[in-house]
């Protein structure tokens, strides 16, 4: 079975919105909201993933922006 990576859905984001560090080969998905908040006063994380990864909800349409 053939699967589409997540460098080519519409829901990876290629760049670390999590800190100021970018991590290598890895973006953020937002196919679901985030996953942990460290603290009441914190923002939420967004999964990190790899960007040869892959998941049953990838999309190939173009994300509204
Ligand atoms: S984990 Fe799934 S939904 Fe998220 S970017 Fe990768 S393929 Fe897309």
């Amino acid at each position: 079975m053939a699967h589409s990576n997540c460098n080519a859905c519409a829901f990876y984001e290629d760049h670390a919105a999590n800190s100021d560090s970018k991590l290598q080969n890895a973006g953020l998905c937002r196919a679901n909201p985030p996953i942990s908040q460290p603290a009441a006063e914190t923002r939420g994380f967004w999964p990190v993933v790899s960007a040869n990864d892959w998941c049953g909800k990838f999309s190939g349409a173009v994300a509204a922006e």
